[in-house]
């Protein structure tokens, strides 16, 4: 299909997927790639509009993170953020150097000329500011269109040659008019048609996964999280009963979660699929018995997930197809796709299984950001309540159990998380929280119940907002609902004397509690 594509050219700043999101919140399809990537390759994708990100270095400087000259000659419009904008000017004649007042946050700017790029944008708007360098001079052919008390160029535009230069970045939501700027972009110097829809996408992709699938088998490991319960539901509706889903229960998920998969995917969900649930859950407790450590109980539980997942793939045989629940992120952050800062290796790509005999990958989802997956999903018809499930480790409560998991400790805290989320929802907390979980600690203390004396464990909540999930701010939650759940969890859970509530941000602390 000849979707119309805007390219993302990545520097290295903290935003860049930002960017790409954005854009396609525009129903315009966006990808990300380094700056290193060949002008060549670039000329071929034929991209409606090129946007080059913000990133970390000085433009001006030996070893600068750079593009080719000729990308401003392609014809192709260009709009650069920040540090993009910056390298335009400098590349292009004008004169960037370290500014003598730094930005940093919510600034007003002024809009100075009328340009399609602040069409219905008013004259005075806040935008986000980050840099420590500034354009002194516009390069030559180009007007500036708007400043700042501190930024004679807060943007400039060379209309005939479509190049397009703004020193804030109109990706983050402070800049409170950046998603009109973009969009500007897309369709009024772009002349986009807006062609990226979940359904049309969701469509197309069942259409060409039965044409490549033919008569062939199917082989799915499914979660219970977002992702794989996506891609499982859309390859069940592209090939049917030739799909053979495998979920391995590890007793280690939230409460009734397994039920939960085998009501949708099971012999009485709506799908006709093979559907295998593997009740491991004592296999996992006897391996982790005795183990504290967090790492080596991730590694464990890792392990032996694939190993029953090895010995259901063995009794199915041959199959011609493995589903991977892939999303955009992973490719940008494997390093295949942007120039992020922090690469790191990522389980869902590359690395393809060894254990499994198959002959080819399917990644249903790879193009998708996670907002766009949910949004696929509704469209697919899964149900809310999975749909918008909160992110969950591998591991599971496995790493939500400080010190030895067992079978009793599972039932605590899976309990005491239930209680967490139902009285979140009661609120209507849910929707605003980013994530929000009970854990079990390794203490016990003395308390007293019914004039008892008890010696049991103590549970700790804890709730975090995140944009980005690399860092977090802990959530505050009105103190009646803390005590709301306080009460409940040492009433209904047996072996709970002690609520705690976690008052961490990440850094320093994770988001998790292992
Ligand atoms: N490093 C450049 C500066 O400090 C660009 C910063 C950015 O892109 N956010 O001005």
């Amino acid at each position: 299909m000849n979707r119309e594509k805007i390219l993302v050219i990545d520097f290295g700043g903290q935003y860049n997927q930002l960017v790409a999101r954005r854009v396609r919140e525009c129903n315009v399809y966006c990808e990300i790639y380094s700056y290193k990537t060949d002008l060549e390759q670039i000329r071929e994708m034929k991209p409606k509009g090129i946007i080059l990100t913000g990133g970390p270095n000085s433009c001006y400087e030996e070893g600068a993170a750079a593009c080719k000259r000729e990308l401003f000659e392609l014809g192709i419009p260009v709009l650069g953020l920040c540090y993009g904008a910056q390298l335009m000017m400098h590349m292009l004649g004008g004169h960037v150097c370290k500014a003598p007042v730094r930005e940093y946050g919510k600034i007003e700017v002024t809009v100075d000329q009328n340009s399609k790029l602040f069409e219905s944008v008013s004259k005075k708007t806040i935008c986000w500011m980050s840099h420590n360098d500034y354009i002194e001079a516009a390069a030559p052919g180009f007007e500036i269109i708007a400043h700042t008390p501190d930024c004679p160029v807060a943007a400039a535009q060379w209309v005939e040659r479509q190049l397009y230069a703004i020193q804030f970045h109109p990706e983050v939501l402070h800049t409170t008019e950046g998603t009109k700027m973009l969009s500007n972009f897309v369709y009024e110097i772009c002349g986009c048609v807006g062609d990226w829809r979940m359904d049309a996408f969701v469509e197309n992709s069942i259409r060409s996964i039965r044409e490549r699938v033919g008569g062939g088998r199917v082989l799915c490991a499914l979660s219970g999280g977002v992702d794989s319960s996506v891609a499982a539901v859309m390859l069940a509706k592209a090939v049917g009963n030739q799909l053979t889903c495998v979920f391995v229960d590890h007793g280690l998920l939230r409460k009734n979660e397994g039920d939960e998969v085998e009501e949708v995917f099971g012999p009485n969900g709506s799908y006709k699929l093979n559907f295998i649930r593997v009740n491991a859950q004592e296999r996992f407790y006897e391996k982790l018995k005795g183990v504290e450590e967090p790492e080596q109980k991730r590694k464990i539980i890792g392990e032996e997930f694939i190993r029953v997942f090895e010995e259901e793939a063995k009794k199915i045989g041959a199959v011609d197809f493995l589903v991977q629940g892939t999303i955009y992120p992973d490719v940008v952050e494997s390093g295949l796709g942007g120039e992020s800062a922090v690469i790191k290796s990522h389980h869902n790509v590359g690395g393809l299984p060894d254990y499994v005999n198959f002959k080819e990958i399917i990644e249903p989802l790879r193009d998708l950001f996670k907002d766009e997956v949910r949004k696929a999903g509704l469209e697919l018809g899964i149900p809310k309540k999975l749909v918008y499930r909160q992110p969950f480790p591998g591991p599971g409560l496995g790493i939500r159990i400080v010190g030895e998991v067992t079978a009793a400790k599972v039932r605590m805290v899976q309990e005491a998380d239930a209680i967490y989320r139902e009285e979140i929802a009661k609120v209507g907390l849910d929707k605003s929280i980013g994530q929000y979980f009970a854990a079990l600690t390794n203490m016990r203390s003395v308390g007293v119940m019914g004039d008892e004396r008890t010696y049991d464990y103590a549970v700790v909540l804890r709730a975090v907002n995140t944009i980005d999930f690399m860092t977090a701010e802990t959530a505050e939650i009105p103190f009646a609902v803390l005590a709301r759940v306080m009460n409940r969890v040492i009433n209904e859970v047996k072996g709970v004397n002690r609520v705690l509530y976690d008052l961490t941000s990440k850094p320093p602390g994770t988001i998790e509690f292992e």
